[in-house]
C-alpha cells in the first residue's frame, strides 16, 4: 500500500454523482484510515481518474476551490491516495 495510507475503511454508499473531472459515475467511497461516512467538505479521490474532488452538501461531488487545491497539495494522505489510484490504473503521475 502507498506511503501514508495504513488502511482503507469500510465501503460506504453515497448518492450517485459524477466525477467533476472525468464524469465517471460514483456512488460509493471508503475512508483512508477510517470507517467514517463522508461529510460535506471532505475530500475524495476519483477511483477512475485519480482526481481530487470534494463532497458538497448532499454528498455529491464538486471541484475543489482554489483554497482547497492549496490545502490538498500539502496533504500527504490525499497525495498518497492519488498515487495509489494512479498506480492501480497504470497511469503516469502528474
Ligand atoms: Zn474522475
Amino acid at each position: 500500500m502507498a506511503d501514508g495510507i495504513k488502511w482503507i475503511g469500510e465501503g460506504q454508499r453515497v448518492p450517485l454523482s459524477f466525477c467533476p473531472h472525468c464524469n465517471a459515475e460514483l456512488d460509493g467511497c471508503s475512508g483512508i484510515d477510517n470507517d467514517a461516512r463522508p461529510d460535506p467538505g471532505d475530500f475524495t479521490i476519483c477511483i477512475e481518474c485519480g482526481a481530487v474532488a470534494a463532497f458538497s452538501r448532499g454528498l455529491r461531488l464538486r471541484r475543489l476551490t482554489k483554497r482547497e487545491q492549496r490545502e490538498v497539495a500539502g496533504d500527504e494522505r490525499v497525495l498518497a491516495g492519488v498515487r495509489a489510484v494512479l498506480d492501480a490504473r497504470g497511469k503516469k503521475h502528474c
